[in-house]
């Protein structure tokens, strides 16, 4: 079973009017603010992932400031996946900031089938970790089953938009510090596997997983065996971060670029999020 960790979906009315939403969000302004950055909806997406042989996608929304916004995109996640066949596994957003109707929110959410909150932008949503947002998102981690997915920035190289929105050593504080949740570092977790040589930095990642969203615009293809001899390819998750990385493009890369690590391959392609998701495995050849 292949599973796509990293996928985002809009509600079509997002891409229709998106003149006003480019006005309302200066996050998604700075990222969605050039035309070519693509748009897609779930119809779109479940016709991507037929062509290329991807049987269940994590979906995510958009990281919006304001939690109205985020409610009316965790509700086109939740009907979406509802309408897929199981296809689709929603994953839905908060701003913490909005107290009681946050946590009210992630308990509907949670009620429509949501399995992780993500992707996390805390310092593009205005939170910081470090202050109460962390323990309410880690409360409601454990009280929920749920999985937390954060895009984590690289402290160094080449800049893009939506580069910032969390820290590489602030997601290093939150999973030190909570070390009994499952967290998944978007994007190679910023990089932070390359400090799985630290011995204190091992033991703090024994419950993350890291995703290979948008590789191609961030790394040499040597990531992938080079990750997997750092921490395990049982920590890592296949994710194209589609629409901005085709899943025809980000498949194939994965597959070719382990070598002979037969294990690995399938670890990385649907087993290991099986495992996080709960998926039974039954479409595995
Ligand atoms: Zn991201």
């Amino acid at each position: 079973m292949v599973v796509d960790f990293h996928t985002h979906i809009f509600p079509p009315q997002v891409r229709e009017r998106r003149e006003d939403y480019l006005r309302r969000d200066s996050a998604f302004a700075q990222m969605y603010g050039s035309p070519k950055a693509e748009i897609a909806t779930a119809e779109e997406l479940l016709a991507s992932m037929e062509r290329a042989e991807v049987d269940t996608s994590v979906v995510l929304g958009f990281a919006w400031s304001g939690q109205e916004l985020c409610r009316q995109h965790n509700e086109y996640l939740l009907e979406a996946a509802a309408r897929s066949g199981g296809r689709l596994v929603p994953f839905c957003v908060i701003q913490p900031h909005a107290g009681d109707d946050a946590l009210a929110e992630i308990e509907r959410c949670v009620r429509g089938g949501a399995r992780g909150l993500g992707e996390l932008r805390p310092e593009s949503q205005g939170y910081s970790l470090d202050e109460g947002a962390g323990d309410i998102l880690a409360e409601a981690a454990v009280r929920h089953d749920l999985i937390l997915l954060f895009h984590v920035s690289e402290p160094v190289g080449h800049a893009y938009p939506g580069k910032g929105g969390l820290s590489l050593d602030a997601f290093y504080r939150f999973v030190s510090c909570h070390r009994a949740l499952t967290v998944v570092g978007a994007h190679w977790a910023g990089g932070l596997p390359f400090y799985a040589l630290m011995p204190e930095i091992g033991e703090a990642l024994a419950n993350v997983y890291v995703d290979t969203a948008a590789t191609p615009f961030l790394y040499g293809s040597a990531v992938y065996r080079q990750v997997a001899e750092l921490v395990g390819a049982e920590r890592i998750l296949f994710g194209s971060d589609y629409p901005l990385i085709s899943q025809q493009r980000e498949r194939p890369a994965i597959e070719g670029n382990l070598g002979e690590d037969e294990d690995g391959r399938r670890l990385i392609l649907g087993e290991n999020a099986c495992r996080l998701l709960r998926l039974s495995d039954d479409r595995q050849g």
